[in-house]
């Protein structure tokens, strides 16, 4: 019965109702859960899938919670898409690089080409942890032609799903009415 409640809630509710007490987030936030999260997306038929690497929960995290993932500071209002990440202005200072502090040329020439991503009002910007993972993802394998090609076109493919999501979410706001 209160599950099927909770389906005809947005995701943005079912977060906040997740975060009520530990019965409701155990409730909700189990895997065999993920029907009545896949069910509220689709009843707001706005909001698109989400992204493969993401479950409903984190995904409705992203979209529908203003408050930043870092300092959970309460207006947090820029989303980087490719690193799945809301902040707030303070921590992109601290939490986001620019193009220009990478110094590696080449690290540089791959960042752009592979992790690019645009953040609304703040232009082109890199979360550390991303390029740091990049980079050593990278570094693993680029002695090695097979294995780097591999890695990169996979890469390529992650940094496609992502700007396919980030062109459908564009102009969706997240409120309930
Ligand atoms: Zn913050």
């Amino acid at each position: 019965m209160m599950y099927e409640i909770f389906c005809y809630l947005h995701p943005a509710e079912l977060l906040a109702i997740s975060r009520t007490n530990k019965t409701l987030r155990g409730v909700l936030l189990r895997k065999s859960a993920r029907w009545i999260w896949q069910t509220s997306f689709r009843n707001y038929k706005n909001m698109p899938e989400p992204p493969t690497d993401l479950n409903e929960p984190q995904y409705a995290r992203l979209l529908c919670d203003n408050s930043c993932m870092f300092c959970l500071s309460p207006n947090a209002p820029l989303i980087s898409w490719r690193a799945r990440l809301r902040f707030c202005k303070g921590c992109m200072k601290t939490e986001f690089i620019r193009i220009t502090d990478v110094h590696d040329e080449e690290d540089a020439i791959l960042i752009r080409s592979f992790i690019r991503d645009r953040i609304h009002s703040v232009g082109e910007l890199y979360s550390r942890a991303q390029v740091d993972n990049f980079c050593a993802g990278y570094n693993r394998v680029r002695n090695d032609e097979a294995q780097a090609s591999a890695w990169l076109t996979d890469q390529l493919s992650i940094y496609q799903r992502t700007r396919e999501v980030r062109q459908r979410m564009a102009t969706i706001l997240c409120n309930k009415s």
